[in-house]
């Protein structure tokens, strides 16, 4: 049976993971706070109230005892409530002696007191009971008068007890918000600050990938980044050296096989001035082949000679105000078929960028040349500007090149697009042409692309593509 690998979940980045973890510490430890501020509080402003409640209830039961009458009736026990200076509703519970029991208040019914209450204070214990009534807290005291054959109650109402404890609660959470979002501020300023030299390596990483060798990383005066600092420009100096090595050793190469060739060339020459004396027709044959692979010889030689230079990072531009217009009129001029028309609005006639003229030239020209040698001449050269970008477009009406090879003609030794055969390919090139473009069209911080003619006929149209921001 076959195993499938379950796709992964996707995981947090590290500054959302550090942020989230301070935010859950800050709402822990605040909640944690809050609840027990809350619970503390509120023990103590219960215990604070009962006892005030008790001592006032035992005060009126004392008032009580001496002020009630003997066989005192239900009028006169209700003018002796009434005159108790007390913000708790009383009730006095008499027992007759016949055993009948009966209820006085002003205020309330005695079903407004727990039953459990009654019945310890009727067995002639003191008792005391915090309770909801009808959705209100309330705190019932009844203390017995054995003497007097009655009971007093008395019910305090904790309701604003109960409202100040709420916005306890209210303020505890809006402060335990407060500390939360804190805290995941305080996380992702640290995450950032943190993360900071991380970026800093990509950031640099990046550069030396996109071509600045020289690029490194700054100390600081942080000794725990001190090794990843260290090691990473390590690694970038050895980078350096090893591509300079490396750069050296092919235009090193290239220098010394240009004087055999200079004087292999020189010689092929004297040999191909004397072709027409030579008797034999496959001596001719042979004459000119070598003639052939001799100028190709020299032209990869240069070829590569260029190509290092701009490994070694020593090419430069020299740059002026350059028209567009004029560099393409320059190429047509300079390449095999000046003929090829060359379509420019007339505005762009005015326009000019900062450009290295004798290499966009040479650009130009290899891509005309290229479309004589691989799509029967040039068809037309335009000039288009499109959202701050100069377009020069190279077009012709050969086969033009399929998709999946327009990033591989670009790339060095890439020969003959199409498939296998590519490096092997037909052409009499060496395959440097178009890696020689992007070279120097990137030098300018521009970009080469190949795509299909507009008009939808069959062909290739190469585009170099120009920031114009120096027009
Ligand atoms: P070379 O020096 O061999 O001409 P290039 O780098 O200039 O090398 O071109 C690479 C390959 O791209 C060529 O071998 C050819 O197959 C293809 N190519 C270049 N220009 C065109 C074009 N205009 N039409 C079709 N194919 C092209």
């Amino acid at each position: 049976m076959a195993l499938r690998r379950l796709p992964r979940a996707p995981r947090l980045g590290l500054r959302s993971r550090i942020t989230l973890a301070f935010a859950a510490s800050g709402l822990l430890l605040s909640a944690l706070l809050a609840g027990s501020t809350w619970a503390i509080t509120r023990e103590s402003l219960l215990t604070q109230r009962e006892a005030t409640a008790t001592r006032q209830a035992y005060q009126n039961a004392g008032y009580v005892k001496t002020q009630i009458p003997d066989e005192a009736d239900a009028e006169s026990i209700r003018l002796l409530l009434t005159s108790l200076v007390t913000n708790a509703a009383p009730l006095v519970r008499t027992e007759g002696g016949d055993g009948v029991e009966a209820w006085v208040s002003d205020e309330l019914d005695q079903d407004a007191l727990p039953t459990s209450l009654k019945d310890v204070v009727q067995r002639g214990d003191p008792a005391r009971m915090r309770y909801d009534l009808d959705g209100t807290p309330e705190l019932a005291i009844g203390i017995p008068l054995p003497e007097q054959n009655v009971s007093y109650f008395e019910i305090v109402s904790l309701d604003e007890l109960q409202s100040t404890l709420e916005s306890l609660a209210v303020s505890l959470f809006g402060a335990s918000l407060v500390t939360t979002l804190s805290g995941a501020a305080l996380g992702y300023w640290i995450s950032r600050r943190t993360l900071r030299p991380l970026s800093n390596v990509g950031v640099a990483a990046e550069a030396i990938a996109g071509g600045r060798l020289d690029t490194r990383l700054e100390g600081g005066d942080d000794p725990d980044l001190e090794a990843l600092v260290t090691s990473f420009n390590h690694m970038a100096q050895a980078l350096e050296e090893r591509i300079e090595r490396d750069g050296r050793f092919a235009s090193d190469v290239s220098h010394e096989l240009r004087s055999p060739l200079m004087t292999l060339a020189a010689s092929i020459e004297v040999l191909a001035t004397r072709r027409e004396e030579m008797p034999d027709e496959s001596a001719q044959a042979a004459v000119d082949l070598m003639a052939a692979d001799i100028a190709r010889f020299q032209q990869l030689v240069d070829d590569l000679l260029e190509i290092s230079r701009f490994d070694a990072g020593v090419a430069r531009l020299s740059l002026d105000d350059v028209s567009p217009v004029e560099l393409v009129h320059h190429a047509v001029e300079a390449s095999t078929d000046r003929d090829v028309p060359i379509e420019a609005s007339p505005d762009l006639d005015e326009m000019v960028v900062r450009a290295d003229k004798r290499r966009l030239v040479r650009v130009i020209a290899n891509l005309l040349d290229n479309a004589e040698k691989y799509g029967g001449g040039a068809t037309a050269v335009t000039v288009d500007r499109t959202d701050g970008r100069v377009e020069i477009a190279v077009e012709d009406a050969g086969d033009g090149i399929p998709a999946e090879d327009r990033d591989l003609v670009f790339e060095r030794f890439s020969r003959g697009a199409g498939g296998a055969g590519r490096r092997t390919g037909s052409s009499d090139g060496v395959g440097l042409g178009l890696a020689l473009v992007t070279e120097h069209v990137r030098l300018h911080g521009g970009e080469v692309r190949v795509e299909d003619r507009p008009d939808g006929q069959s062909g290739a149209r190469f585009v170099i593509s120009l920031p114009a921001n120096a027009t």
